[in-house]
């Protein structure tokens, strides 16, 4: 993951080695340089355009430390640009303040949903939490099954409809898994729902559905890194159907360019949660803006 952009980015700066004073010639060929190794990442025009438009104005304000020559200068401000494209400070998960929390997981199929779901709950009970899978996915023959695995793996109880007993209808099992969960007190429920492999009106529709019954307090939409500038259309059409509140990257381990990460955030308005960095349940964490940061710039 963004080994192409870090090796770009650093043979930028290798170029700006040695120059006492950078002219405003300079700037725009570095600031060049940067756009086109971004656009290469496939990081989205818009969220490019807003990187260069700021770190220009940045390199020529005098805002620049006296400390650090003319590459480090351009480092610092490139790092800072990237932790701000990345959600800045970062945010964690809004709890409710009556339980259950709700958190409600949505996306594409195959972006890593049920697989989030478990490391999430495994994750939540490592804190004390008590949390409740809900297998609202009724589209996939077998995922409320994946479910269930995940579930076992992590120690966490599922809901799902009875095999064999006709229940089709996941705004039901939804819906009705908030009751389980007082009942069984649970302290958060996990609703993982049907994704379908390209964006569809009945799916979203169902997402709705399912949020309307719910209420849910997290909207988190799952987003595979690997699909490159897809992600831009497949976050905006996940915005504007369900409502997203916060994202989580999965498949961070991939090598993908990076451009859904560097993206999504922009292309939503909500921060970046959580990443994934594997198929096991423990290959995910807390997602940290500037260690992304850092880690791009190597
Ligand atoms: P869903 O359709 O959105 O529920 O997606 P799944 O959770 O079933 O994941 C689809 C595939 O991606 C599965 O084979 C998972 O094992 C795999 N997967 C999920 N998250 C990650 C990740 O962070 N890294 C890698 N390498 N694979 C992942």
């Amino acid at each position: 993951m963004f080994d192409t952009l870090s090796d770009r980015l650093s043979g930028i700066f290798t170029k700006l080695r040695g120059k006492g004073k950078l002219t405003d010639a300079d700037i725009d060929a570095t600031a060049r340089e940067i756009r086109l190794a971004l656009l290469e990442a496939d990081v989205a025009l818009p969220v490019v355009k807003a990187f260069i438009a700021s770190l220009k104005e940045r390199a020529r304000g005098a805002e620049v430390s006296q400390a650090l020559n003319p590459a480090q200068q351009i480092i610092k401000i490139v790092h800072e640009e990237l932790i701000t494209t990345l959600g800045g400070e970062g945010r964690r998960l809004v709890f409710a303040k009556q339980p259950p929390t709700v958190i409600m997981l949505a996306g594409l199929q195959g972006a890593g949903k049920t697989t989030l779901a478990g490391k999430l709950s495994r994750w939540l009970k490592g804190q004390g939490h008590q949390p409740l899978l809900v297998a609202a996915d009724l589209q996939r023959p077998n995922a409320v099954n994946q479910l269930q695995v995940v579930g076992g793996r992590a120690g966490v109880d599922v809901y799902a409809p009875e095999p064999g007993s006709g229940v089709g209808d996941p705004v039901k099992v939804a819906r009705d898994s908030i009751e389980v969960a007082k009942r069984t007190a649970k302290d958060i429920v996990i609703v993982d729902t049907a994704g379908r492999l390209g964006i569809d009106e009945e799916m979203m529709q169902q997402a709705r559905d399912i949020r309307d019954a719910v209420s849910p307090d997290e909207v988190i939409f799952v987003i595979d890194a690997m699909v490159g500038q897809d992600a831009v259309q497949t976050a905006e059409a996940f915005r504007d159907g369900v409502g997203v509140t916060g994202v989580v990257l999965s498949k961070l381990d991939g090598d993908a360019r990076g451009g859904a990460a560097l993206s999504v955030r922009h292309v939503t308005g909500q921060p970046i949660l959580f990443a994934s960095t594997g198929e096991k349940l423990e290959d995910f964490d807390v997602f940290h803006p500037d260690r992304m940061a850092s880690r791009i710039l190597g």
